[in-house]
């Protein structure tokens, strides 16, 4: 017998189609009051090849929802002094609603130091410690770190219930991991679940990603998550992303994600793609989180 699946998918792209066409015309409200559209700048530092295709892809969004966008590239040679004053300038230009520092940075760059210099309500990557704080308070003037929030969206556009569920999270970095912790757990929608956080220390991963009813996985593993760690049923959130060696296709490589799509697929409920799920999310929350800063 042939397996049929059951699973649904949680469409990054599709979900992000929809935001935009809603994000394009509040952009051209905001045009319209203050005789500029939205304004978004990003930075990048160094030529890493994953980095400048996030980058341009952030650009390329801005346009088609009528941002204005600025795109700088500095040398991976660049110090960190030079750094903070470009940072500096960015926080004074008048023309700016938001920008952000593309990481990872080069290692001579401490990467605390620049999000630190960031004015937070420039800050639409959502990392300040203001925001961060602002967001584990539950106060609504902040920004909320993109890619989280992105993942939220999703759930909210697919209607996935989220009270009362058992939600771990694989991972806890501060960009991802943990700030997807306390999303999950706030008196919020989405939100309410019982949060279980893994991570690297972790014992018997498995066991407790077996009682996830929704399972975000963000441990930057390729395919670490297998069927035999997947409740039947379980809603599941890829947030990881590989680009891995593959001389049959034009562009040389491969995207995977941190769980294994097909066998987790057969036995998920829901299950985002990798890649077209949690990625163009994270792109359309900054887009708003842009939007946001632009009302003031
Ligand atoms: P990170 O390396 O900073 O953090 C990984 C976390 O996973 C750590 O907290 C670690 O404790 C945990 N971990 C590592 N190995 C583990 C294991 N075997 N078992 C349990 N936990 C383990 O990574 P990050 O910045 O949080 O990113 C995670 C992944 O998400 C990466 O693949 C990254 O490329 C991807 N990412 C995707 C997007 C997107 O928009 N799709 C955005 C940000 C990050």
């Amino acid at each position: 017998m042939m397996d049929v699946a059951t699973y649904q998918l949680l469409d990054g792209r599709r979900c992000s189609e929809a935001l935009k066409t809603r994000i394009a015309h509040e952009a051209a409200e905001v045009k319209a009051a203050r005789g500029r559209a939205p304004h978004l700048a990003a930075v990048l530092v160094g030529d890493d090849g994953a980095s400048r295709t996030y980058v341009e892809a952030k650009v390329k969004a801005c346009e088609a929802v009528g941002f204005r966008s600025s795109l700088i590239r500095l040398s991976a040679s660049t110090t960190e002094e030079e750094l903070l004053a470009l940072v500096d300038d960015l926080n004074r230009d008048a023309e700016l609603d938001g920008f952000i520092v593309q990481l990872p940075l080069p290692k001579h760059i401490d990467p605390d130091r620049i999000t630190l210099a960031i004015d937070p309500r420039k800050d639409v990557d959502g990392f300040h410690p203001v925001n961060i704080g602002r967001m584990v308070l539950g106060q609504k003037e902040g920004f909320l770190p993109a890619t989280p929030r992105g993942v939220c969206e999703l759930l909210t556009f697919y209607g996935i219930p989220t009270a009362g569920k058992h939600c771990v999270v694989v991972g806890r970095s501060n960009i991802v991991g943990t700030p997807m912790s306390i999303l999950m757990s706030r008196n919020a929608e989405p939100g309410n679940c019982t949060v279980t956080i893994a991570h690297s220390r972790t014992r018997d991963l498995a066991a407790i990603t077996r009682q996830a009813d929704i399972l975000i996985v963000a441990a930057g593993r390729p395919e670490m998550i297998g069927a035999d760690m997947v409740k039947e049923g379980a809603v599941v959130v890829d947030v990881g992303i590989h680009r891995i060696e593959d001389r049959s296709r034009k562009s040389g490589f491969r995207l995977l994600g941190d769980v294994r799509f097909a066998e987790v697929a057969a036995k998920a409920a829901w299950i985002t793609p990798v890649p077209g799920g949690v990625g163009p999310m994270t792109i359309t929350s900054l887009l708003q989180n842009t939007l946001k800063a632009a009302r003031g």
